[in-house]
């Protein structure tokens, strides 16, 4: 299916809503029946039935079958965040006993679900670097059941090979969930390489404008049916009618939006890296990255974000250059119109600092929708600061 189709014609039965072009938002909650037995045939099978909008709705499902589409995969759910599509997935994978496998620094909030609320529960976690596929295989355990990947991760963005990863665990009966919201679907499908469910975090690339929250989990029939009747109708975060519509709006845009942003994105690169003050700059499909060759066979393209470590070890140089930024802003997220920077010590005590640690003197970068010029020549005045 081409990417063109999906994106204007895909699910989109015009004839049903007098020809316009926009889908209509469904903003309602509940669905009425004029037959008791077709009632009762929603009730005992609410996967295939507009029953209620905590479980489908007509607008989310013209997203889903667009985002499942663009996956490669049998189908799709959407949350209404990515840190959702995390919990349900994992959840929906994991009893008492059991253990995990997940690559070192994952998402913040799919750590925190490993490190706090699991544990509870009496589920185990096993942290691997995950360059390596040796390393996954030592941490095997006859009761592994996930092993939980983000490939590349969102500050020094290390890559997992997927296709490695996906038959070691196929070997093992173990689940395999890759995070893949740094690359988006249109340049990674991990699906492809074999891994079972894929998420992403909505809010950032579909979106796309800064102004809604959303998460997609796609996978197999069988195992997106089974979540959707157990974990989402059970914590009842579906996406909104009004939040599908907002990302099927930015759906639209996405490979104007990410082509624009991966040259931009090129153009910053190539002039940081040609900076006297700056002393490395961290990039998936830069030639310098450690993992280029694996990056250049499992991903199509590298968007907007990107890490940079300044030649100084002072914190008070580091905020004076994010502070001294005018069109970048200072912010958390990605794959919005708008350039952001986030350094690494904003998330600590500023005496927890250590001038030797190389990861508390990274600042993460995004490039948004805006010109490389007026860009760089912010970065400029910037550095001129130091
Ligand atoms: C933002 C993000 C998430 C969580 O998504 P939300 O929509 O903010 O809940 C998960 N994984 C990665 C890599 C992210 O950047």
């Amino acid at each position: 299916m081409d990417d063109s189709f999906i994106f204007n014609e895909l699910a989109e039965n015009r004839e049903d809503y007098f020809g316009a072009v926009a889908p209509p938002i469904v903003q309602t909650s509940n669905f009425a029946f004029t037959k008791v037995e077709d009632l009762k045939q929603a009730l005992g099978e609410e996967y295939s039935a507009h029953l209620y909008s905590r479980g489908l709705n007509p607008t989310s499902d013209i997203l889903r079958k667009k985002l499942a589409a663009l996956d490669k995969a049998e189908d799709c759910l959407v949350f209404n965040s990515g840190a959702s599509a995390i919990f349900a997935a994992i959840l929906a994978n994991v009893a008492s006993g059991d253990h995990i496998i997940s690559v070192e620094k994952p998402y913040t909030w799919a750590q925190k679900m490993f490190d706090v609320i699991l544990q509870r529960f009496n589920v185990s976690t096993t942290y691997v670097h995950g360059s390596d596929l040796n390393q996954f295989e030592e941490a095997i355990k006859p009761n592994t059941k996930v092993i939980y990947l983000e490939s590349p991760n969102s500050w020094e963005f290390t890559l997992q090979d997927l296709s490695g990863v996906a038959e070691l665990a196929k070997r093992n009966n173990i689940i395999t969930i890759c995070d893949n919201s740094y690359c988006t679907p249109l340049y990674q499908k991990p699906i492809l390489h074999g891994i079972d469910l894929v998420l992403q975090s909505a809010t950032k690339y579909i979106g796309g404008h800064s102004d809604v929250l959303g998460g997609v989990l796609s996978g197999k029939q069988a195992m997106i049916k089974r979540i959707f009747e157990s974990e989402l109708l059970n914590m009842g975060n579906a996406t909104s009618p009004f939040n599908a519509w907002l990302l099927l709006r930015g759906l639209r845009t996405l490979p104007v939006r990410l082509e624009r942003i991966s040259k931009t994105t090129r153009t910053v690169i190539d002039f940081l890296k040609g900076h006297s003050l700056v002393e490395e700059v961290i990039f998936p499909m830069d030639p310098s990255f450690s993992q280029y060759e694996l990056a250049k066979k499992q991903m199509k393209g590298a968007c907007g974000l990107f890490t940079v470590i300044l030649k100084t070890d002072s914190r008070d140089q580091i905020v004076k250059f994010c502070e001294s930024l005018k069109h970048f802003l200072i912010a958390v997220s990605w794959g919005g119109h708008e350039s952001l920077v986030f350094p690494k010590c904003a998330s600590m005590e500023s005496n927890e600092f250590d001038r030797q640690n190389r990861e508390h003197r990274m600042i993460r970068f995004y490039t948004g929708l805006e010109d490389a010029e007026y860009l760089i020549k912010d970065i400029q005045q910037a550095l001129g600061k130091l």
